[in-house]
């Protein structure tokens, strides 16, 4: 696919390729700088999102901002944030593997032209997708994947930390080694400047 973004957004607002489109509200394309250096990618829109066609926009969207601004990233400022499929699955199923393997490239090409430094995959099922592995969230965090290229890290979906507390620690910890990550990328290339 070598959309360009209006193209894209057209695209993805017509898509009738999956089952998902039939009983979808609006679709959910993503949100933010579209030169970010950070991505962060979900499952898929919930009921809030179906209706306003914004990603995390209900009750784990107001933690994922928090989390964002606790790394002093602001929606809309200086962070991507986009799902994996762009329709909600009914009743905040998951999406099934081939309706997720029908949307990625659209996700691709979004990563595409965005061209974030850091990925940042919330939940099972987006790092489950991006990565190809069925490991647990647990499993995959503290370390840097790859996504065709570009450094992935795994951390907890909010909505998961909305029902397990405990693991906010985690996922803080998660945030911290992203911005450690990054901060590291950013003294290297000033180094060899
Ligand atoms: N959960 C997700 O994974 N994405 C959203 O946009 C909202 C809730």
């Amino acid at each position: 696919m070598s959309l360009d973004w209006v193209r894209l957004k057209a695209r993805v607002a017509s898509c009738t390729d999956c089952p998902l489109h039939a009983k979808r509200n609006k679709t959910v394309f993503g949100v933010g700088d579209e030169n970010a250096d950070w991505l962060f990618v979900g499952e898929g829109p919930g009921a809030d999102e179906d209706a306003q066609g914004e990603p995390f926009v209900g009750q784990a969207g107001k933690l994922l901002d928090n989390m964002l601004a606790a790394i002093s990233l602001k929606r809309g400022a200086n962070v991507y944030i986009a799902n994996l499929v762009k329709c909600r699955p009914p009743g905040n199923r998951n999406p099934e593997p081939h309706e997720a393997l029908q949307c990625e490239p659209y996700l691709h090409r979004q990563i595409e032209l965005i061209r974030p430094k850091l990925i940042v995959a919330l939940g099972k099922v987006a790092a489950a997708n991006l990565l190809a592995s069925d490991a647990s969230v647990a499993s995959m965090r503290g370390r840097i994947h790859q996504y065709r290229g570009i450094p992935l890290i795994v951390t907890y979906h909010p909505a998961y930390l909305l029902r397990n507390l405990a693991d906010k620690a985690k996922a803080w910890s998660d945030l911290c080694f992203a911005v450690r990550y990054m901060k590291d990328l950013q003294s290297s290339t000033t180094a060899s400047t």
